[in-house]
């Protein structure tokens, strides 16, 4: 079958072997399958340079103890795998690069829970051109992030993304890109799938990490590439009418990198200078 967008070239490394397509690695009788326990991280390859690659491969074994899977292999062996896999593309394949866990086999005495002795672990790669960067529109979402008490926050864990989907269902039934999700104390948190950040007079913002949403890879990158180069970055707790009067405002994650919001309820927005910065610094740190 020929690849494409619904069915791109990808490659699945599992139990010591690389399997191409879309192996069937999980059955019905998988924990995973029934109860949702399984974890993954996301990183980018793109004109031959995959940063911070390592730093997803650390958060893989984070995630999978925090939703009580054993993880199996070391982050050094998931970086291996990693690599080994990008050299059956192009050198300078779009690519998504997916290490994850997940319960197999239900606990003996743990009511609900996998067995953390059945953790499996899987790396797939796929081709997933970059997006460009034209930018991104956002509305405020009525659905809002859980805190820890609710949901493993502290985890990259597949049952957080149901509830950031639906956040996104809504935003494009709405005739937007993405949703800006607030907490359940109604401070901002992040977009569906991104983490975010505002500029005012001068000022860059960010939502401070405070346990309710993923404070992502690219998200500590971007604040410390700007810091480095003398543009201060404040981490705060900032409401839906800050960004209402935002001078300019940007997203940060590994799938599409440093991305300007054009739009935000019905205000247009410029790709400004700070949000300009940022993706230069970071495609100048990807290929340093
Ligand atoms: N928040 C959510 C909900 C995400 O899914 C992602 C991307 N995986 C991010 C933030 C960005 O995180 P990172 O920069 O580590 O990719």
């Amino acid at each position: 079958m020929a690849h494409g967008i619904e069915n791109p070239k990808t490659w699945t490394w599992f139990d010591g072997e690389w399997l191409e397509g879309n192996p069937p690695l999980i059955g019905p009788r998988s924990h995973a399958f029934w109860l949702g326990t399984s974890v993954f991280d996301g990183a980018r390859a793109f004109e031959g340079v995959t940063p911070d690659l390592d730093l997803h491969c650390a958060r893989t074994n984070r995630s999978a103890r925090a939703v009580g899977l054993e993880p199996t292999m070391r982050e050094e062996e998931i970086l291996e795998i990693a690599k080994d896999g990008l050299t059956r593309f192009s050198r300078d394949a779009e690519l998504y690069i997916r290490p994850s866990y997940w319960g197999e086999v239900d606990h003996p005495r743990l009511a609900i829970g996998a067995d953390p002795a059945s953790t499996r672990f899987a790396l797939s790669l796929w081709e997933a051109p970059m997006i460009p960067p034209t930018g991104i529109s956002v509305t405020l979402s009525r659905f809002r992030r859980p805190t820890i008490e609710c949901m493993p926050t502290d985890a990259k864990a597949s049952c957080l993304y149901p509830n950031n989907a639906r956040t996104a269902r809504e935003a494009r039934d709405k005739g937007f890109d993405n949703a800006l999700v607030l907490d359940m104390l109604g401070n901002v948190a992040e977009l569906a799938s991104a983490n975010v950040f505002m500029v005012k007079d001068g000022v860059v913002m960010t939502p401070v990490p405070n346990g309710t949403f993923l404070a992502g890879i690219t998200r500590a990158r971007t604040i410390d590439l700007l810091r480095k180069a003398g543009t201060p970055v404040v981490e705060k707790s900032l409401k839906y009418e800050d960004f209402l009067g935002a001078d300019e405002m940007f997203s940060t994650g590994n799938y599409t990198k440093v991305m300007p919001i054009v739009r935000f309820e019905n205000r247009e927005l410029e790709p400004g200078p700070v949000y300009r910065l940022a993706r230069r610094l970071y495609w100048d740190f990807a290929h340093a």
